[in-house]
Formats: C-alpha cells, structure tokens, sequence
C-alpha cells in the first residue's frame, strides 16, 4: 500500500489541538483513498525549549530529511522571544531544507461572510506566492555598540539573482495551471532603490519566458487596496517574503477568518520534503479551551496531499470543507458559531463520509 511519512510537529499553543483533528482526519481520507500516513510526532517548541534550552535538537532539520512531508502547527509563545521561537523551529526548517516558495490559496468558502460586501467577496480567488528563503527575512544584518547613544540595529534586504529567478519561475508555472493565467508581481521599486529594481528586473526577465501569461506590477502599499476593492482582478500573485506576509494577513481577513487559511512552504525541486500549516498562530487567547478552528489546519492537510500526489483525496477533503461551512450547522466561534474543535472535526469528517459512500 502506497505510505507516506509524515513528520507531525505541533509546536505551540492551539498547535496541537488542530493538529491533532488534521491527524484523525488524515487517516480517515487516507484509508477510503486506499493509501496510508504514517505519522511521527515531534515535540519541539517552546515548551521543549524551556526543557532544553533549544526549539529543536540539533539535528533536527537533518531529522526532518527522511519524511514526505511535514505537518506543522504553530510557533510562538509569550514567554519567549518571537525571534528565538520562529528562528529556533519554523524558519530554520524552512531555510534549512530550502523550501523556497511559500503558497497561500485564499478563497471565502462557501456559506462564509467575509467583511467584504457579498458581492465582492464571492470574487476572492487568489494564490499568493511568498519568497521564503531570503529578501527581508533573510537573517542577514546585527546590531553593535550596545548602549551607547549611538548604537544601531540592521537588517539587510537580500535579493539573489538565483533567488529572485526560481521564484518567479515558479510563480509564473503556477499561474499557468490556473484558468485565468494571471499573474500579478508586486514590488516597491520606487523608493526602494537596490534590491526592489533587482527584484523588478530578475522577474522582467523571467515574465518574458511566459509570453501566453497576463502580468501586470502593483506597488505594494497600491495592492493592499485593490485586494479590498478589486479583488476579482486578481488571482495568482508573486511578493517578497515581507509584503507578502502582510498581504496574505489581509487575504485571510478579508476571506473571514485566520483560523481558515493554509500554507504551504514548498521545495519545488523535491530534494526535501516540504512543510505545510495552517496561516494562524500559537493563539494563546484561546489555547485548551478547545474552541480552535480546524479548518486551516483541514486545508493544510488538503495542501499537503496534492502535493503528495494524491489529487482525489485532497479534492475530497476540500469537499467535506466546504459541504461543511455551506451547510453552516457546525460553525466554530470564529466563524460566527458555537461549535468546539472535536464537534467541528467530526462534522468535518461526516461531511467526508458522507461523499465518500456508494449512492
Ligand atoms: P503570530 O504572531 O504567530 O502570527 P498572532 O498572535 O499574530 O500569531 P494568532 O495566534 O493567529 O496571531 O491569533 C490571532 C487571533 O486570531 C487570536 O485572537 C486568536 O484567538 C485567533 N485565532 C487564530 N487562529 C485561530 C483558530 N484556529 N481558531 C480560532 N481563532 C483563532
């Protein structure tokens, strides 16, 4: 039977609460798909840093080579510094095994309101692609002179040729597979004077490869407006790893809720395994009140088969989804309901069954 190794690290957090219901609802698509997922579970993050001092043991990105594919929660923990939490765990996985693209599908699902009006949020149906390794975060900078009244703090922007070139390949790759072969390249070329014209000129170049997309350039502070008041004219769009953490913040608002969203942090080149997980947080505002939404965490694990290569079983999970969130009975209050994460999860996994059974 087809097997694929999956790493699970929940991190911290409602991490493992959504996790957790992604899991059983893995298993569950998993056996009706006539394939099985054999997870391993990870316990780092911020608890095991208060054990250990680390997020992650030190080999542990070289740990996360022999899986498939990794099944990540969330990072981040009041206690702790953000940079020693994300640095420590999520991003060195992320640049350790070069999981350059980071993808956002956003869509408000069925039977969802977002703030938009109606009409104009029925028209969301976009893929945000995020340079993940390098730009704004790519670690590169220091501080120095402590104390002192001149003491200074940097953190230097870094555009490659390499880096800026594989990205917008594989934007414009993915723009391709969509209907409306649309691609839009957001940049702040005109005040930023170095690296935002690198990146302007690197994608110009490779834009050029791809005579039968339609590409236009939006600057970034331009694009956050006309998500809100165009968003039917926009579908797969290429950012920085900063602008297009902001931007695909706003895509979650805007399609209803963080607690809906997924992502996906490829290596195209499939030399490693990639990581998928839901956009939201650690939450700690609600952590073990078993209120968390699963849905993200759904979506992730929807993401995660494509990926694998399992297109019906992805497809299927995507059904019970939206049969769930259209029919509107089992909502989780984020979505404007009452329903708990283990009520959401079985609705989820009905929903699945239901498809699923002979007619
Ligand atoms: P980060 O800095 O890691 O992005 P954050 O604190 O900005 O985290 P979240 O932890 O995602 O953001 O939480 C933001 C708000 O959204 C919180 O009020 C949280 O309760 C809510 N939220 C996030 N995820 C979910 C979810 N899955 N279900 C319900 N509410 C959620």
């Amino acid at each position: 039977m087809r097997t694929y190794k999956i790493a699970a690290v929940p991190g911290d957090g409602i991490g493992s609460e959504v996790i957790g219901a992604g899991c059983e609802l893995l298993e569950k698509v998993a056996g009706a798909h006539g394939f099985k997922v054999d997870f391993e579970h990870f316990d780092w993050g911020s608890d095991y840093y208060r054990k250990n001092g680390v997020m992650m043991p030190a080999d542990g990105v070289e740990r996360m080579r022999d899986f498939d594919a990794i099944y990540f929660g969330a990072v981040g923990d009041p206690k702790i510094p953000d940079a020693v939490t994300l640095w420590g765990l999520r991003l060195a996985i992320c640049q350790g095994l070069d999981q350059y693209a980071n993808v956002r599908p956003t869509r408000l699902l069925p039977g969802l309101k977002g703030p938009l009006r109606p009409e104009l949020g029925a028209e969301i149906d976009w893929v945000i692609v995020r340079e993940n390794s390098e730009g704004e975060y790519a670690g590169v900078g220091g501080r120095a002179h402590a104390g002192l009244p001149i003491e200074v703090g940097m953190d230097v922007s870094v555009f490659t040729r390499a880096g800026v070139e594989r990205i917008c390949r594989f934007a414009c790759e993915l723009a391709r597979s969509r209907p409306r072969k649309k691609l839009t390249i957001v940049t702040k070329s005109n005040a930023q004077r170095h690296g935002m014209v690198f990146w302007d000129d690197n994608c110009r170049r490779v834009v050029a490869d791809y005579p039968d997309l339609d590409v236009d350039w939006m600057l970034v502070d331009a694009m956050t407006t006309r998500m809100v008041l165009k968003p039917g004219s926009i579908d797969t769009v290429l950012a920085t790893n900063l602008h297009a953490d902001i931007l695909s913040d706003l895509a979650s608002a805007v399609a209803g809720s963080l607690g809906i969203g997924a992502t996906a942090n490829l290596d195209p080149t499939r030399a490693g395994p990639s990581m998928f997980e839901p956009i939201h947080g650690s939450a700690f505002d609600i952590t073990g009140k078993g209120i968390a939404n699963p849905i993200g965490s759904f979506w992730t694990a929807a993401m995660m088969l494509e990926h694998l290569g399992e297109p019906a079983a992805a497809a299927s999970i995507m059904a019970a989804i939206e049969n769930t969130t259209r029919e509107g009975k089992v909502m989780p209050p984020d979505l404007g309901g009452s329903a708990g994460t283990r009520t959401v999860t079985k609705a989820v996994i009905d929903a699945l069954q239901t498809a699923l059974a002979p007619a």
